[in-house]
């Protein structure tokens, strides 16, 4: 693949470009292979991708700036691993793991965060910065476009926590939450060079007169949420492009126009990541060239805002406005989920949804200023006295340990993930978990004549 000569020509005076060897990695045809690991869906790391590759064993090794973050040899086929499914990991390129490192020196995680990740579908930082806030955080994970926030959710679900909020919204609705989030992540929509190699279809759209329009959109998204971070708060901003104009330029003009505080980080000289400096601000910026180490293009820098006004977070005062559960609705629930004093119960139209407890004061915020795709955990719907439980529930974290689930194997598994009929020997009736490998997968119903398969139709695996 031939990278265009005007992006070379922009990027010969940027700290860390090596012409020869960006164009010669580009042109070798390598294609690199990582996944990331939900550490709260523990899996036996050793073999679950052998397995994948009929027997033929795919090495692993480690993504040196991320503890769960593996490089595969090869590509296994993600779509035929039940694992996938079940949200055991994420297929995340590795220099854009570098993320929880970034939060990790900039922010102080053990504190109760409201953290925003603006741009998040298909949703790699929103899964990746669930995994490192605190238990008592909450995770705002926001998509503009409407078709893409239907993937987003799906992958926040698998992943299975409860503490993070999807909406649907342009970042200027934002503007009601006035220094509302401590950390704020922008991974902003960009010319996309830094991806060329996973994608040579991208090295035809790629233009000068595009990485101007990026810039320009980015400036109006920035510009647009900025508002809404406290004052002390950080905010983290990515692109996958190598144009300064979208990267080191953004810095300079982040620090002029808002007065925002550059943050450094520590690298280690192994990860040969380049530090580069921004001509005005000498804001630090973090580029990863394809060259220099393990993974695609990827820029990151970290900001604070001024602590102006020494003021707490801001607390808006707003009343929910959702239906609550009755006891005796309360009385169905309780037994599908661990810890059930900890949650608040809603309903909307016949589906109940648990949030947790320390949640509530947050969503009736956000609820009175965004459009709230997805909140906690979808539980089911009471009929009769008994809730048929949803897909949401199964694949929780916060679904009773108790519930009965059936081991199963692989090809049992991908007959459940085809929503084709199962044959198990059982003797249990009623709603059972299927899970594999220990990882749960979802709902069957075992009456006496049948199973029925309650794997939601149009997350079914449809390929051979
Ligand atoms: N953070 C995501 C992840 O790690 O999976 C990838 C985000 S992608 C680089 C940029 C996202 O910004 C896309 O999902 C895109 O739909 C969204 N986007 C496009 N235009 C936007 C705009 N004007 N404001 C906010 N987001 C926008």
């Amino acid at each position: 693949m031939k990278v265009p000569s005007a992006l070379i020509d922009s990027l010969i005076e940027t700290k860390g470009f090596d012409k020869e060897a960006f164009e010669k990695v580009h042109q070798s045809g390598e294609q690199i292979t990582s996944v990331r690991f939900n550490a709260q869906k523990p899996v036996d790391q050793s073999t679950i991708f052998s397995v994948e590759n009929n027997n033929e064993a795919i090495a692993f090794s480690s993504v040196p700036w991320n503890a769960n973050g593996y490089y595969l040899s090869s590509r296994p086929s993600f779509t035929t691993d039940p694992l996938f499914h079940g949200g055991a990991y994420y297929v995340q390129e590795a220099s854009s793991m570098f993320l929880e490192e970034a939060i990790r020196q900039s922010i102080d995680l053990s504190q109760s965060l409201r953290v925003l990740d603006l741009c998040a579908a298909p949703g790699g930082k929103s899964t990746l910065l669930q995994s490192v806030i605190s238990d008592k955080s909450i995770l705002v994970s926001n998509e503009v476009i409407k078709l893409r926030v239907t993937v987003l959710s799906e992958n926040i679900i698998k992943w299975g926590a409860a503490n993070v909020v999807v909406t649907n919204n342009d970042p200027k609705d934002f503007q009601r939450l006035q220094g509302y989030f401590d950390l704020i992540v922008v991974d902003a929509p960009c010319s996309g060079s830094g991806l060329f190699r996973k994608d040579p279809r991208a090295v035809n759209e790629w233009s000068e007169q595009s990485v101007e329009m990026c810039c320009h959109r980015q400036q109006r998204i920035l510009a647009d949420i900025l508002p809404t971070l406290k004052d002390g708060g950080t905010l983290i901003y990515s692109t996958c492009s190598y144009s300064p104009m979208e990267d080191e330029d953004i810095s300079d003009w982040l620090i002029n126009d808002f007065g925002l505080e550059s943050i450094s980080f520590q690298l280690k000289n192994e990860w040969n990541i380049i530090e580069t400096t921004a001509s005005i601000s000498r804001a630090k910026g973090y580029r990863f060239y394809p060259d220099k180490l393990k993974g695609e293009g990827f820029f990151i820098a970290a900001f604070r805002k001024e602590n102006l006004s020494g003021l707490e977070k801001r607390d808006l005062n707003v009343k929910g406005k959702s239906e609550r559960l009755t006891s005796k609705e309360i009385e169905v629930i309780k037994p599908w989920i661990d810890k059930w004093d900890n949650f608040f119960f809603i309903k909307q139209k016949e589906e109940v949804i648990a949030v947790p407890l320390y949640l509530e004061k947050d969503l009736a915020i956000l609820q009175s200023a965004l459009y709230i795709k997805k909140a906690g955990v979808k539980l089911g719907v009471i009929i009769r006295s008994e809730l048929i439980p949803d897909h949401e529930l199964a694949l929780s974290n916060i679904i009773n340990p108790l519930i009965a689930g059936i081991e199963v194997d692989k090809s049992t598994a991908l007959e459940y993930l085809r929503k084709q009929d199962i044959n198990i020997e059982t003797n249990y009736k009623g709603w059972i978990l299927l899970t594999y490998q220990q990882i749960k997968l979802g709902w069957i119903k075992l009456l006496s004549n049948r199973i029925n398969n309650y794997y939601p139709k149009e997350w079914r695996i449809v390929n051979k």
